[in-house]
């Protein structure tokens, strides 16, 4: 009996279906391509595959046609050669760990990091055998004086997460490079457009995707970026031993945001640091942490290495309001929402203790801290709003 295609069951040509449903059809859209299993046309193509090949379809895991799109584009964003995608910011960041660290490797962590990866640096401290270090973010060259023979890897955030304080990222990455340590920044801040990680030393940019890039609050992703091969091999080996993959879905979101990423991040900074400055001139504000204000430690870093700031900036309250007091205006205020994570349409303001959140520099203010993140509304409805709350504090 022959095999021919048309006397096959039902269900056999239903699997096998080959239907090429866009001959000759081109879009803009990146065809969303799903897969766990990646066919081979034989064993001698599978045999020869080199996982170091970053062309070359393995596994839907490590990736996809449209997750190679994505990356290519984030690389190319970034000023990079090679980027790899994660299913969030953090597990970028743990990426970067497991990739370059090892027992008895050290850790420099800035004090004012995000502080899951401060959670993760004392985690593979406590079980894994390393030591984890933290720094005054505003230490400069002094990084040479905590250097050990044995550090492996010093983190980098411009600015830190909440205080938003700017590093001298050259004097650090200058010292790092002369001593043959890695340095890594979370470049999440300013999305990659308006600081240019590779230009200023660094080896690895961290991204969380999550934020400018989806656009939308309704992604999780992240990503490792390098300009050196042998770094994103590294980190490409240890994604792939931890099973670290994404899907192609969440990926299409993202190539969808992208184009109207840095059109959002000039209106997001334009609304920004109009309210920081009106701000500024509140009697209930002690200060304006905006790196683009002079009130804010490395306003002389921010002037030098960076092109813009988005929406996210923190103001220090008077002392003479309570943390309580501060608690009720964050959840009185009507355009602003209380939420992790930001980059999305909306306004969000969160209060933090900050004292407790570092070990190294001196927190000088006695205030609380609220960390405001400006989204798309009218900038007028937004200050209307906290000038609103504010009055009711007095
Ligand atoms: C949100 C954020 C992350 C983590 O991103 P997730 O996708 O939420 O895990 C990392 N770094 C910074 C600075 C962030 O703001």
């Amino acid at each position: 009996m022959t095999d021919t295609p048309s006397r096959r069951g039902l269900q056999t040509r239903i699997v096998r279906a080959e239907d090429d449903l866009t001959p000759g059809f081109e879009s803009f859209a990146v065809p969303v391509t799903r897969a766990s299993t990646v066919v081979f046309p034989d064993l001698a193509a599978m045999r020869a595959l080199d996982w170091r090949n970053d062309a070359q379809w393995r596994y839907g895991l490590h990736a996809t046609p449209t997750s190679l799109v994505l990356a290519q584009r984030l690389a190319a964003l970034e000023g990079g050669n090679h980027a790899l995608l994660q299913p969030s910011g953090l597990s970028s960041i743990s990426n970067v760990y497991f990739g370059l660290v090892k027992a008895g490797d050290d850790v420099l962590i800035p004090d004012n990091v995000y502080s899951p990866n401060r959670d993760h640096g004392d985690w593979l401290a406590r079980d894994f055998g390393i030591t984890a270090r933290y720094y005054d973010p505003m230490v400069g060259a002094g990084i040479a004086d905590l250097i050990q023979p044995n550090t492996r890897l010093i983190w980098l955030e411009a600015p830190g997460s909440v205080t938003m304080e700017v590093p001298d990222v050259r004097a650090i990455t200058t010292v790092a490079r002369a001593r043959n340590v890695v340095t890594a920044i979370d470049n999440t801040w300013s999305a990659g457009l308006a600081f240019r990680p590779f230009e200023q030393g660094v080896d690895i940019s961290v991204q969380a995707l999550t934020k400018y890039q989806s656009g939308g609050g309704d992604v999780l992703m992240g990503a490792t970026i390098t300009a050196d091969r042998e770094l994103h091999l590294k980190l490409k080996a240890a994604r792939m031993r931890m099973g670290i993959g994404v899907s192609s879905d969440d990926c299409s979101l993202i190539l969808r945001s992208l184009p109207s990423m840095k059109i959002r991040f000039e209106q997001h900074d334009r609304s920004a640091l109009a309210l920081a400055k009106w701000l500024k001139t509140r009697p209930e504000i002690a200060a304006v942490l905006h790196p683009a204000l002079p009130d804010c430690p490395g306003h002389e870093f921010y002037e030098r290495d960076f092109t813009g700031a988005g929406g996210l900036f923190s103001v220090v309250f008077d002392g003479k309001y309570s943390a309580a007091q501060i608690d009720t205006f964050c959840e009185s205020l009507e355009l602003f929402s209380l939420g992790w994570s930001w980059g999305g349409a909306h306004s969000l303001a969160m209060p933090y203790d900050i004292a407790s959140m570092r070990t190294e520099a001196q927190w000088p203010h006695r205030g609380t801290l609220v960390r405001f993140y400006i989204g798309l509304e009218e900038e007028a409805d937004l200050r209307a709003d906290i000038e609103q709350r504010l009055a009711a504090l007095a």
